[in-house]
């Protein structure tokens, strides 16, 4: 029985979709002004996990995530340099507020049009998803393609006056939706919204925490629509929240089965998504919320200004594979802080290459006569099966795997697992090669058993143990077998 933790009512839940044949997820994709950074790929590979767990559980699953390429909004530097000045801190950032559209700053950063912005981010973004072996969902949509479905939501929340329209935008009134600080857990005073005075706010705007839906009188934008409401063209486009509820109704309907995102979302993006599907499509609006937890890197904030939001570039260029990356990302629960340090994608290379190591070293082996089927396996089917059904824990699934590449079952029982659990992992086990070993570490490893050898021949052991301890300082353990000594990478 797959159970769920739902950020909605903070509790571990038995999953019971609506239709098991039509499990639907929407996942909160990436804004396409930059590439995918190693946070971004965290919440990615957890939506990854989630596809493949409940495809290995038996349902089929439609799956919806989106690029965001309009509409989210960041401050400008001016504004950011105010905003220091008035908090003393670094504050959060949401886009409440005027800000400037991400890809229309990136774009004046580099020349591109926002447009050739966007296909550029998502071109090497799906290129990014495929190196870390991401299934394909059923639909990417972006947020530009689906202006009309996001007017129409609009005008419904017009009418029934759930929002309202100032001289430049068109707000949500968030005093209109009774439940909208419950998602987080939060109360209207808690808002501060003191800092937010000195940044350009609009005075028409009837609570602060109320958020755009659409944008306009903002010549300085390049992407902009019509949109005609009684007979006046209120020219612009919209905000961010607003793509997400659109694009989610018209692929999957209401209510959704799973929506995920990052824990940054729990406190604006996601209660406006809410506020704004709730009175149009009816309660609720989604009935599993699933939320990654935040990545540091070095113990410290991620951050694009502090040059450690590390994208796959700069992960191959340390000579790592994604897939490396992806190994590390399952050795925490997503739901728990992960931290990452190059030390620790070194580890996750290790054991990987292990696994490949392993089954190559399996796969040598079967051609002897194995037929030895007995029931062994089923405990371990059983145990895996228990840890993806435990909110999708993959440390937990992971022992499971080291389980049984150490047990003594049949080389066909081994492969036969590890194939299957691979289905959720995604790891490619069946199919990449193993880092080969650096030729002079090879050559010096080779002497090294060559003396070993020698000194055991003479019944020094002192001195055996010594060429041992030589061997693991390269990161080598010496194993001795009827065929000889063999190294072997230390974990
Ligand atoms: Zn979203």
């Amino acid at each position: 029985m797959l159970k769920i933790y739902n950020t909605a009512s903070r509790k571990q839940e038995v999953f019971a979709p609506l239709d098991p044949n039509k499990v639907t997820m929407y996942n909160c994709g990436l804004t396409v002004y930059d590439r995918a950074h190693i946070g971004n790929l965290r919440s990615f590979t957890m939506a990854d996990i989630i596809r493949r767990t409940l495809e290995y559980l038996g349902y089929k699953i439609i799956q919806v995530q989106n690029f965001t390429d309009v509409g989210h909004e960041t401050f400008t530097d001016e504004q950011k340099a105010k905003l220091s000045q008035a908090t003393q801190s670094s504050i959060e950032i949401t886009d409440t507020d005027v800000g400037i559209d991400r890809l229309e700053k990136t774009s004046k950063r580099t020349g591109m049009t926002p447009w050739e912005v966007a296909e550029l981010y998502i071109r090497l973004a799906i290129q990014d998803y495929q190196a870390m072996n991401f299934l394909e969902p059923a639909h990417r949509p972006r947020a530009t393609e689906h202006i009309k479905e996001q007017q129409d939501l609009i005008l419904k929340l017009l009418a029934k006056g759930y929002a309202y329209i100032t001289n430049s935008a068109i707000y949500y009134d968030t005093n209109k939706f009774e439940k909208y600080w419950n998602f987080a857990g939060q109360k209207a005073e808690d808002k501060k919204v003191g800092v937010r005075t000195e940044i350009e706010v609009d005075p028409e705007k009837r609570n602060p925490s109320d958020f755009r839906l659409w944008q306009f009188n903002r010549p300085d934008h390049t992407m902009q629509w019509d949109f005609i409401i009684d007979g006046v063209n209120y020219r612009g486009y919209p905000g961010w929240h607003i793509e997400c509820s659109a694009m989610a109704h018209t692929y999957l309907g209401h209510p959704i089965d799973i929506h995920t995102g990052g824990a940054d979302h729990i406190a604006v993006h996601h209660p406006n998504e809410i506020a704004q599907s709730e009175p149009i499509y009816g309660e609720p609006y989604v009935r599993y919320w699933y939320h990654n937890a935040f990545l540091t890197v070095d113990n410290k904030k991620m951050g694009k200004s502090l040059g450690n939001a590390y994208n796959l570039d700069d992960i191959r260029a340390k000579g790592f594979d994604p897939l490396d990356l992806r190994y590390f990302y399952l050795t925490a629960d997503f739901r728990t802080p992960q931290n990452f340090t190059w030390q620790s994608l070194k580890a996750s290379q290790v054991a990987r290459n292990k696994i490949i190591r392993t089954m190559k070293e399996l796969k040598q082996s079967l051609s002897e006569k194995d037929n030895n089927q007995d029931h062994v396996t089923y405990q371990y089917e059983e145990k895996f099966k228990e840890a993806i059904e435990d909110s999708f824990n993959m440390p937990k699934a992971l022992s499971v795997l080291w389980e049984v590449i150490n047990s003594e079952i049949s080389v066909k029982q081994k492969l036969h697992l590890i194939y299957d659990f691979d289905r959720v992992f995604g790891l490619k086990l069946s199919e990449t090669e193993p880092d080969t070993i650096d030729p002079d570490i090879h050559k010096k490893l080779l002497t090294i058993i060559a003396q070993r050898d020698k000194a055991k021949s003479k019944k020094d052991f002192q001195q055996a143990d010594e060429l041992r301890e030589k061997a693991r300082k390269l990161g080598f353990e010496l194993i001795d077998t009827p065929k000889g000594t063999k190294y072997q990478q230390i974990i």
